[in-house]
């Protein structure tokens, strides 16, 4: 079975070999944010053959046809998912590095408006909510 990001490939024209098609398909079942050393660890798990610079190479043209997002979550690490049909923020848990997807559209409106005040129309943007888990007794209202 084709994999979503292969389809994207394919209707894009881009030439698709048998390692691509396996990277391809270790990204369209991510369902966390890797980042090239763990999608390189999943896709040798399928086909050994495939090399760290094959990964980092098929990511880099991936993300260039705009079928992959690069994100980066503070630690340095480009991490990386399928350009998402509907957009999207991330809280990242600095303590345990998971991330939280999230869509609110108050802060939509707020950053259209924001835009429009300085005589823009928003075209795009990038939202990441660095935060640690609340401890007990702590209501995250107050600091
Ligand atoms: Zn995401």
């Amino acid at each position: 079975m084709i994999s979503r990001i292969e389809q994207r490939c394919i209707e894009r024209g881009m030439k698709m070999t048998e390692q691509r098609r396996v990277i391809a398909r270790v990204l369209s079942d991510a369902v966390d944010h890797p980042d090239v050393e763990e999608v390189y660890r999943r896709a040798t798990a399928i086909d050994p053959n495939i090399s760290i610079a094959t990964v980092y190479r098929t990511v880099r043209l991936f993300e260039e046809a705009n079928i992959l997002e690069r994100h980066d979550f503070g630690d340095g690490r480009a991490r990386y998912e399928e350009a998402p049909e509907a957009h999207h923020d991330h809280l990242i848990d600095v303590q345990s590095g998971r991330v939280i997807e999230f869509q609110n559209p108050e802060i939509e409106a707020l950053q259209r408006e924001i835009a429009r005040r300085f005589g823009y129309r928003l075209v795009g943007h990038r939202l990441e909510l660095y935060a640690v888990p609340l401890t007990a007794g702590e209501d995250g209202e107050t600091q």
